[in-house]
């Protein structure tokens, strides 16, 4: 994860300091995925910059003429810019990101030394990872809980980190989030079980709209084999336990 991240930030400089030319680009260490490890950026991602920024020139432009927005504001200098490249490299870099995904979690170790009729269930501290609402493209803080019941092959629990934290960098729905994570872990692992408990925390409905108290949560929960076969109700309850002593 460290590894990961310096790598994260020396990448940002990267293209911040480059004038992001279509030649410039190289190619991408992590598949075609900015934001991951790139080396370079596609044309693709450099052109949805620019549109971003175009559009963002717009919105400042609407504000200066209904409200009379001061646009030559030093702190508005660069803000499409800023605002193109966290949309691009950070905030929206987890769409369609399943078979990166899988790819990630593909990396596993073989279970040796487990018993064949072993329910060992494994699960850790939740991933505290932010989102965006499809509805209004405000943040959504999430604390998600993944577990699984192995059957042939273990996973680094760092996998689970990282897939989480790339796949919620999309503006998607909480529902369709948990069921996409644990559709991810039951097709890549094969695991006896898995399980995902989805913790979120909406803007949209805390600084706007309903104005909810900043306290209340939504929660969402996605089980497959084991966790979710009737009459095996006691590895949820298992897991629900492990996940209440870290924060659920
Ligand atoms: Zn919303």
């Amino acid at each position: 994860m460290e590894e990961q991240s310096d790598l994260f930030e020396d990448k940002i400089n990267f293209v911040q300091d480059s004038e992001l030319e279509e030649g410039d680009y190289v190619n991408n260490v992590f598949e075609d995925r900015p934001g991951l490890g790139f080396v370079g950026l596609k044309p693709k991602y450099i052109t949805a910059m620019r549109q971003i920024e175009a559009a963002w020139v717009q919105i400042l432009n609407a504000l200066h003429d209904s409200y009379g927005l001061d646009i030559n504001d030093p702190n508005f200098h660069e803000t499409p810019k800023r605002i193109s490249r966290m949309m691009v490299l950070e905030r929206c870099n987890g769409i369609n990101s399943e078979n990166l995904c899988r790819k990630i979690l593909g990396k596993s170790f073989p279970a040796m030394g487990e018993r064949e009729d072993d329910q060992l269930v494994v699960t850790t501290n939740p991933a505290i990872v932010y989102s965006l609402c499809p509805h209004h493209f405000e943040n959504v803080e999430y604390h998600i809980w993944t577990g699984y019941i192995p059957k042939e092959k273990f996973i680094g629990i760092s996998k689970f980190s990282r897939v989480v934290d790339l796949y919620v960098r999309q503006p998607k729905l909480q529902e369709s989030l948990t069921s996409g994570l644990v559709d991810i872990i039951q097709e890549e692992l094969d695991p006896k079980g898995s399980i995902v408990i989805v913790k979120g925390w909406h803007d949209c409905m805390i600084c706007r709209g309903a104005k909810s108290n900043p306290k209340q949560c939504m929660i969402t929960s996605a089980m497959r084999g084991l966790f979710s076969t009737p009459g095996q109700h006691t590895f949820k309850e298992e897991f629900m336990q492990l996940c209440k002593q870290t924060g659920l």
